[in-house]
């Protein structure tokens, strides 16, 4: 089911914005005592596995050779997952907390075993540990599965605290579906958004034109059969220097004042609101872009290849904001994935193997050895990182000067009609 999420800012009265303040510091405290825990639970495991039990556990999942003694200790000393850590920490839930809606506890935990997942598969090159979040962060929220919306009004589940009038929060438009996901509230600079993630029906196909395209990935522009998508726009790159400007201040000053002591200051907390402001316009260019590009891709083709993504180990020397714009390969994936599925389209990966680069796209020679064309081009032939030149004296392009992206992109298109060779070749 297609998922649409549109962001609405609300404005509660006095009465709510205590409800929706109080509701960021209990997922606040349900966050950081869950990640405590967390932290216990691993260490106690690990101070309880013997050298014996260690060796036992790497060699095999059966635990056939392993005493009752020791079965015993790693049933008590399990390996934390956000299940046992909620169930722990459900049954010894203090009485103050019967006050706050037990899902956005539970909602809380569940986002800390994905943060921890998030981490261990490496999901995207900056992923962090899992952090204790802080009363000082610029942005505080909550999430809720338990709302409800009815006449253009949203309605939260009333904590029992509560006995002043319940109200909704009027949206600004109308929902886009009866039916929602988990609803995000957040706060930033005294202003409240929610982000509602909304169930859509299925969307009718796009209508069929028999062409297929390639696209090939590159820093500043996407190729593919209709041309070129410029990727790494002026405004953008504007954006990313901001994103580095900012961040460089802010290093700065945790470099001469001290960590906690810079963290406190106003100038420091002001500075990195700004930060927050470059990256939430980087983000919003980006998706602008990816949006409008991958609707003109399932609009026009039928079958869309595109490169496994981390084939390409990108230079991006002159990026200002490297892992910003990193992550515009991941999403671009990402939303051309869901459209294509959305709109019955065909979305075909390139084999990590496949030598999209290498290949002549008219012949089919694939080059090999100190023939290769490298990020840099080709130090033998002494061509230039943005050539291909094919030296097979049979082909028709022999020893002509090719737009290297273009011919990656022409032996993407080739997989359509022949998947034979998405393979190493
Ligand atoms: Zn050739």
């Amino acid at each position: 089911m297609p998922i649409k999420t549109r962001i609405y800012r609300i404005k509660p009265n006095r009465t709510m914005k205590q409800v929706l303040d109080s509701l960021c510091d209990y997922r606040r405290f349900s966050w950081n005592l869950g990640l405590e825990t967390w932290q216990d639970m691993y260490e106690a495991r690990q101070l309880a596995l013997t050298p014996h039990l260690k060796a036992e556990l790497k060699k095999a999942k059966n635990k056939q050779n392993l005493t009752d003694i020791e079965k015993e200790i790693l049933a008590s000393n399990p390996v934390p997952s956000w299940r046992k850590i909620r169930d722990e920490l459900t049954e010894n839930k203090q009485h103050w907390q019967a006050k706050y809606p037990a899902h956005v506890f539970n909602l809380a935990i569940q986002d800390l075993g994905n943060a921890w997942q998030n981490f261990f598969d490496k999901a995207q090159p900056d992923w962090g540990k899992p952090k204790f979040k802080s009363k000082k962060a610029i942005r505080q929220g909550f999430k809720m599965d338990q709302a409800k919306i009815k006449d253009g009004y949203l309605f939260l589940e009333k904590p029992r605290a509560v006995k002043e009038k319940w109200t909704g929060f009027k949206l600004s438009s109308s929902p886009l579906s009866e039916e929602f996901g988990t609803i995000s509230f957040y706060k930033e600079k005294n202003r409240y958004y929610v982000a509602i993630p909304f169930k859509l029906p299925e969307l009718p196909n796009k209508a069929k034109t028999n062409q297929v395209t390639g696209v090939d990935v590159n820093v500043g522009h996407f190729n593919y059969q209709g041309g070129q998508c410029l990727v790494l726009p002026k405004k953008l790159e504007h954006a990313y220097e901001k994103i580095k400007h900012y961040q460089r201040l802010l290093a700065r000053k945790r470099e001469v004042n001290g960590r906690k002591e810079a963290a406190t200051s106003r100038k420091y907390l002001k500075t990195r609101a700004k930060l927050q402001g470059a990256y939430r316009r980087a983000t919003n260019i980006q998706n602008d872009l990816l949006q409008k590009f991958t609707t003109k891709l399932t609009d026009n083709y039928d079958s869309i290849v595109i490169e496994d993504l981390d084939v390409k180990k990108m230079l991006m020397n002159h990026v200002a904001s490297k892992g910003m714009h990193r992550s515009m390969f991941g999403k671009f994936r990402q939303i051309l994935s869901y459209k294509c599925e959305w709109y019955g389209k065909e979305l075909i990966l390139a084999n990590k193997l496949y030598p999209s680069t290498q290949r002549c796209a008219v012949c089919g020679l694939v080059k090999k050895g100190d023939d290769k064309i490298t990020l840099k081009g080709n130090k033998k032939h002494g061509t230039k990182h943005n050539e291909f030149v094919c030296y097979n004296p049979d082909c028709p392009n022999y020893n002509q000067k090719v737009d290297r992206d273009e011919n990656a992109m022409m032996n993407l298109t080739l997989l359509v009609k022949h998947p034979e060779l998405n393979k190493a070749l």
